[in-house]
């Protein structure tokens, strides 16, 4: 026997809401956001292209993430190697 207060749209009710406002009105958008996401289809979930070589504005390389990184541990260690050496004369 079913309670009267056993909606089963109260769960559908309860799902995540896009945080996306309207441009023209400023509302909140309110329609269920995308699974993984915290906007809806409309607000962009879903959308883009995974990083990487098969990204349209992947060029060399140079500026991926890795090396970046390996480059700023590379001008550090070279930055405390010429404070070492400045030390010693
Ligand atoms: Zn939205």
């Amino acid at each position: 026997m079913q309670k009267a207060d056993d909606n089963p749209m109260d769960r559908a009710n309860a799902a995540p809401r896009c945080t996306a406002h309207s441009k023209r009105t400023g509302e909140p958008c309110r329609v269920p956001a995308v699974t993984g996401w915290n906007v809806c289809h409309f607000h962009g979930a879903g959308g883009g292209h995974p990083a990487g070589p098969s990204h349209p504005t992947w060029k060399h390389g140079m500026r991926s993430r890795e090396w970046v990184e390996s480059r700023k541990l590379v001008n550090e260690l070279a930055r405390k190697a010429r404070e070492t050496e400045a030390l010693i004369g």
